[in-house]
């Protein structure tokens, strides 16, 4: 395969145009493009990594009813934050909008890629998408969207997981960017729209209905499937668990989360490393200071993260005893005001089921 240097490649100035053009005509029409203000497109910036446009819709709409102002949002109570992030995921995103937030409701929005970037959870991608999109500013938001159309107009078959690379793809990016702060708001949000829904992933790109399909390398010779290259990603970390769905007089247990790794601060089901037989589970309940009285029921579970899986069994049973300080014993109604992250979901279904 021939590789090509994209810093040359990239001098496609022609794609400005005729990329404009076609997004003026068919972006879709999505709420934080209808808006300049840089609270609304932090916070869709924010929700929209890792997630898809139609999942983050719904959530939008509800986070900006319930917080419409970053003050709002400053002081928001952390339960009622981490409940309108339930099911989003990935909830260090919330807690780092909060802490930003603060940081926000003292000093002011930054308006530059540079401070911007020292704001909790606002990496690369992010300042520069906030820095164009709401202040004109002319930075280059490179996302995996970006990564495609461009190594694909250039026919580039660099690495695109290697840093290096991706700086290059984003200078030169960059450097074919308008000058004007009305195009430069919207010159990001096209690479990106093309990407999600012209120049897709997994198959043949839609090149018939692409605006620059006669400036495209790749599909001059025929690559563009290949396109980006990305090396094999690195197997994720199997971590096995037995969690433990407790009952005790019509409630079940939960208790918080550490404060800090993954999914920190947040409620769950007691659990345990490993996976437990029903001979050791005893043990595992009695250390909690109760005593197991009743089986109800096993199930397994999966759920993955993006560098962990958890393979979880699970055991319902009823159980009596004071229980360590740490338990909260909460009914049906008042499991669902807690905000128990979706790795638990299938434990989640079957307390809401226990507890009818
Ligand atoms: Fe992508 Fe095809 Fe357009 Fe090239 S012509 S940018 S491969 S959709």
């Amino acid at each position: 395969m021939k590789h090509e240097n994209l810093t040359s490649e990239m001098m496609f100035m022609e794609i400005q145009e005729p990329l404009l053009k076609w997004y003026r005509e068919n972006a879709r029409d999505l709420p934080w493009r209808r808006t300049n203000d840089p609270y609304r497109i932090w916070i869709s910036e924010i929700m929209l990594q890792q997630t898809r446009v139609a999942a983050v819709l719904g959530y939008y709409a509800r986070f900006l009813e319930a917080f419409p102002t970053v003050q709002i949002l400053a002081e928001a109570p952390e339960e009622q934050l981490m409940k309108l992030w339930e099911g989003l995921g990935y909830y260090s995103r919330a807690r780092n909008l909060q802490r930003a937030a603060q940081v926000i409701a003292k000093q002011g929005f930054p308006d530059t890629y540079e401070d911007l970037l020292k704001l909790p959870g606002i990496g690369d991608y992010t300042a520069s998408a906030i820095a164009s999109a709401a202040f004109g500013r002319r930075e280059a938001a490179v996302d995996g969207n970006v990564l495609r159309v461009a190594t694909r107009i250039a026919d580039c078959h660099d690495d695109i997981l290697d840093v290096k690379v991706k700086k290059a793809i984003r200078e030169q990016v960059q450097a074919i960017m308008p000058d004007t702060a009305a195009e430069i708001r919207i010159f990001n949000q096209a690479m990106m729209e093309l990407g999600a829904t012209v120049c897709v992933p997994n198959g043949a790109p839609k090149c018939e209905s692409c605006p620059v399909k006669d400036i495209c390398l790749s599909r001059q010779r025929g690559t563009s499937e290949n396109l980006p290259v990305k090396k094999a990603k690195k197997e994720r970390k199997v971590e096995e668990k037995t969690v433990l769905l407790l009952l005790r007089d019509g409630k079940v247990a939960l208790r918080k989360r550490p404060n800090a790794g993954l999914l920190a601060g947040l409620w769950e089901f007691p659990n345990v490393e490993g996976t437990l037989d029903e001979q050791a589970v005893p043990a595992a309940v009695e250390a909690l200071r109760l005593t197991p009285k009743a089986w109800r029921s096993k199930q397994s579970a999966k759920h993955i993260f993006s560098h962990v899986e958890w393979h979880m069994t699970g055991y319902t049973l009823e159980v009596t005893g004071e229980g360590v300080d740490e338990l909260l014993w909460v009914d049906a109604e008042e499991l669902t005001a807690h905000a128990v992250p979706s790795a638990f979901s299938r434990y989640y279904a079957e307390a809401k089921e226990q507890l009818k």
